[in-house]
């Protein structure tokens, strides 16, 4: 049986992963789940997979969990040091699903005891790509993608040469206001930007989809995973979602990956890899689609595209700086604190402010040193959107 732990169960991504479980009980022994304020959902799963262990990041909600989990056999505990322990329990897969940098060190702490790590979390690749990789080389556990873009370059390389490609190109919904007047995105509304097109996804990933600065993260995740010349690679708006991503090669070939907009697929892609099992994914049906459009990637609509360039270009810790800066900027525009178009120029301050740690030697980073940038930049744009600064 494979042991299984999954980091951000309770979320979206965690939720889908546990249906793919769930369907094949005997074939895992579930280690560790882990959540955030959801103690009814986090308790149910833990019971009905028989869990090791279930810890919530809340330590307030201790006593809730462990009333959750009375007589289950089922271990509790709550609070960031439990939660790191946690992903040091020996396990076979990991998957990474806690949402922002949070997730970082648990993804890490998994990787050094030689799991192999399920990347939902996009932030870890954003702001420690260099580490990541290294701890996944020197413990010998995989790093698989699982960002339905990275997913489908993964399976797009898959025997190919590196040195063959020439671009990859990674698509867009176009979020929630693509369509939307420019000045109309003053008065935008958290409730509006929230909404997707296409994807059911948590709240953040969501307002990120709208901003852009979910794939503006994921144009790093793409440099950062598949060590990706930043010149090569491009965006394309593609309304319908079906398209993840393009490897384009020197011969002039395009390999697409197309797929309904369904998480399980690159979840289940990473779950068996190397092997493909049969998954409970939706058939696409080519004719009732009829038609795939696509649309440039306007960067005056989507500032989020610029400033991702610039942060590759700028290299050593300003993916941690970019991370940080953006993950406030979006905890006030949630809080209404700030209106949807000020967050880019938040993280633009930002980057401005903290551009000392560009071209730092990245093969040498360590988590202190992300985590002290990331408290740097989260101070710095809390000074600027509270305008102290
Ligand atoms: P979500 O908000 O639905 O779930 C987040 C999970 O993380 C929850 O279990 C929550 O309790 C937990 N969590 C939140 N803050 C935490 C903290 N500080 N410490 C510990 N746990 C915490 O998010 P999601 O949509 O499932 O996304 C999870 C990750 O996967 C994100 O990095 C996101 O970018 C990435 N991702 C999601 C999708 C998707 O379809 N949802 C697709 C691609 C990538
Ligand atoms: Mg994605």
């Amino acid at each position: 049986m494979r042991r299984i732990s999954i980091f951000g169960a309770t979320g979206s991504i965690g939720q889908n992963t546990i249906d793919l479980i769930a369907r094949a009980p005997d074939a895992y022994r579930v280690v560790a789940l882990t959540g955030g304020q959801n103690i009814a959902q986090l308790a149910r799963d833990a019971r009905r997979l028989k869990a090791e262990i279930a810890v919530t990041a809340d330590e307030t909600l201790l006593d809730a969990l462990r009333d959750a989990l009375a007589d289950s056999g089922v271990e509790a505990a709550a609070g960031r040091a439990a939660l790191v322990e946690a992903a040091t329990r020996p396990a076979d897969w990991v998957m990474s699903a806690i949402v922002g940098a949070a997730g970082l060190e648990p993804g890490l702490r998994a990787l050094e005891q030689g799991a192999d790590l399920a990347l939902a979390n996009k932030e870890s690749m954003v702001c420690a790509g260099p580490l990541m990789l290294r701890t996944a080389r020197a413990h010998g556990g995989r790093l698989l993608p699982v960002d339905s873009e990275h997913s489908a370059v993964f399976q797009a390389l898959i025997g190919e040469d590196l040195s063959a490609v020439e671009r990859v190109i990674i698509t867009a919904s176009g979020g929630a206001f693509r369509d939307w007047p420019l000045e109309d995105l003053e008065k935008a509304t958290p409730e509006q930007a929230a909404t997707h097109p296409n994807w059911d996804m948590g709240q953040r990933i969501t307002i990120d989809s709208a901003s852009m600065f979910n794939k503006a993260l994921e144009l790093i995740e793409t440099r950062e995973f598949f060590g990706i010349d930043p010149a090569m690679i491009e965006t394309v708006v593609h309304p319908e979602s079906m398209i993840h991503a393009l490897v384009g090669f020197n011969d002039g070939a395009l390999m697409a990956h197309v797929g309904p907009p369904d998480m399980r697929h690159a979840i289940g892609f990473a779950l068996h890899y190397p092997d493909r099992q049969t998954l409970p994914v939706e058939r696409l049906d080519l004719v009732k689609l009829g038609q795939l459009t696509f649309r440039p990637a306007c960067e005056t609509r989507w500032p989020a595209l610029r400033l991702a360039r610039e942060v590759m270009q700028a290299g050593g810790l300003m993916g941690a700086v970019f991370n940080a800066a953006k993950e406030e900027a979006l905890t006030a525009f949630i809080a209404r604190q700030i209106t949807f178009p000020r967050m880019a120029g938040i993280v633009e301050d930002v980057l401005t402010r903290l551009s000392s740690h560009a071209g730092h030697n990245v093969d040498a980073i360590t988590l202190d040193m992300v985590a002290e940038v990331d408290h740097l930049a989260r101070v710095a744009a809390r000074t600027v959107i509270t305008g102290q600064a």
